[in-house]
C-alpha cells in the first residue's frame, strides 16, 4: 500500500532489524535516509535496492515536497535514520505531520530504540519516564535543563555524548543530588556496558578511568517521593502534636 513508512533499524547489532522492517525496505520505491552512506551500508547487508534519498534536519525543507510528490505518484516511501527508531532525537517529525495532513497512509515498523532498550536495563521503574533527548553541551545550560526535569516523578533518560560524559554527571548531581543512574553504553554492540550506582559514585569511576568510548544513553532515578508531611509543609513535631489533639478531642 502506497504512503509513508517510518522504519526502525538496529543500532549496533544487524540482527535486530525485524522481517518486516525489511520486507518494507524491499518493497519502498523510496527510502527517505539521514546519510545515504550509513544507510547504504545497511542494505547492502541487507540486498535492499531501492532509490535513496537524504534527508536530514539541513536539507528537509527542500527534500520535503519531493518525498510528498513520490506518495502522491503512488509509491511506497520508508523513512530511516542512521540507527534506531527515526524521529527520536532524528528526523521525520515535519515529515509526518505533513504526510497525515495531506491524508496519505502513515504507519510503522517499530524496532529498536536506544532510549527503550537503556530504560529497561536500568533497573529503575518503568511505569513512567521522560525522555529528554540530548543535554545541552555548556555546563550553565545543561544545570538549567536538569533544574528543568529535578521534579519531575519519572524515570528520566537522556541521550549524552559519552565525551562529556563526566562533565554532564557532575552538573546532574549538582541539580539533582545524588540519585541512583544508570550509564548505558553501546548498546547491542560487542563491548556493551551497564554501569549503575548513585550518581557521585559513577563520578568517582569515570574521573578514574576517563570518559568512555562509543554511544550512551544517561539514566537517572526520579526525586525520591516526599512524604504527605513534607508535601504540605509539616515537621513531624508539628504532625504528632496535631495527631494528638485530635485524638484526645475525640
Ligand atoms: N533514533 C535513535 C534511537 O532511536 O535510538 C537515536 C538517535 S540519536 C541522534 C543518537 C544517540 O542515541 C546517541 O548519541 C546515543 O546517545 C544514543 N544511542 C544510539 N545508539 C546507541 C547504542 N547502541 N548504545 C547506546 N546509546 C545509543
Amino acid at each position: 500500500r502506497s504512503g509513508l513508512y517510518i522504519v526502525s533499524t538496529p543500532i549496533g547489532n544487524l540482527g535486530d532489524l525485524s522481517s518486516r522492517a525489511l520486507k518494507t525496505l524491499k518493497q519502498a520505491d523510496l527510502i527517505a535516509c539521514e546519510d545515504t552512506r550509513v544507510t547504504a551500508k545497511l542494505l547492502t547487508a541487507y540486498g535492499v535496492k531501492s532509490r535513496l534519498i537524504a534527508y536530514h534536519e539541513h536539507n528537509g525543507d527542500l527534500q520535503r515536497p519531493k518525498i510528498m510528490d513520490a506518495m502522491d505518484r503512488g509509491e511506497i516511501v520508508a523513512l530511516v535514520s542512521d540507527a534506531g527508531t527515526p524521529l527520536i532525537s532524528d528526523p521525520g517529525y515535519k515529515l509526518v505531520h505533513e504526510a497525515q495532513e495531506e491524508g496519505y497512509y502513515v504507519t510503522a515498523c517499530p524496532g529498536p530504540s536506544a532510549m527503550i532498550m537503556a530504560l529497561t536495563l536500568s533497573g529503575m521503574p518503568t511505569d513512567r519516564f521522560l525522555f529528554a533527548g540530548f543535554p545541552p553541551n555548556k555546563s550553565g545550560a545543561r544545570q538549567s535543563f536538569y533544574e528543568s526535569v529535578k521534579d519531575n516523578q519519572a524515570t528520566l533518560v537522556f541521550y549524552e555524548s559519552a565525551r562529556r560524559l563526566t562533565e554532564s554527571l557532575k552538573d546532574a548531581e549538582q541539580i539533582l543530588g545524588s540519585r541512583q543512574a544508570a550509564v548505558c553504553r553501546e548498546l547491542t554492540k560487542k563491548f556493551e556496558e551497564v554501569k549503575r550506582g548513585p550518581l557521585n559514585e559513577l563520578i568517582a569511576y569515570y574521573e578514574e578511568v576517563g570518559n568512555p568510548k562509543g554511544e550512551v544513553v544517561l539514566v537517572i532515578d526520579r526525586a525520591a517521593a516526599q512524604s504527605k508531611a513534607e508535601q504540605i509543609g509539616l515537621d513531624s513535631e508539628t504532625l504528632l502534636t496535631k495527631a494528638l489533639t485530635y485524638l484526645s478531642v475525640k
